[in-house]
């Protein structure tokens, strides 16, 4: 991933944030400009929360240069509290045992560093809830 792609991501990687279109009642993450059902271009941004439940997850062994030094990892499809779906990368999991239904919750780490530029960049993952 390109230094610029990131940076234009940035906003929904450092903070859970959706758009959402009022006449379709419908929201996207990633954030859309575009309501994909109207056409509506006004959509307005709304913040997700930060928990929900780990729908199904799955270990990622092979992947982009980038992420290779963190392979393997473990990605989950995970439905926010408002219903939403999301896929993201997991943490904190090594001592956990993973089954579909626990609940998890979003904390910000890093997601890999470039070798070459030294930049370390950083996003949204999910971990379980410790109870
Ligand atoms: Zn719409």
């Amino acid at each position: 991933m390109s230094a610029p792609i990131y940076w234009r991501e940035k906003l929904y990687r450092y903070r859970l944030v959706a758009s959402y279109c009022d006449k379709c009642n419908k929201k996207y993450y990633p954030p859309r400009p575009v309501c994909l059902q109207c056409g509506n271009t006004e959509l307005r941004e709304v913040k997700l929360p930060n928990t929900g439940t780990l729908i199904s997850f799955t270990t990622v062994y092979q992947t982009f240069p980038e992420f290779s030094k963190l392979a393997p990892y473990v990605i989950g499809i995970i439905r926010l509290d408002d219903g939403t779906t999301i896929v993201a990368q997991l943490t904190d999991v090594d001592q956990i045992e993973l089954k579909e239904g626990i609940r998890v919750e979003a904390v910000f780490r890093k997601m890999y560093e470039d070798g070459e530029s030294g930049l370390i960049y950083y996003g949204t993952k999910f971990r379980p809830v410790s109870r």
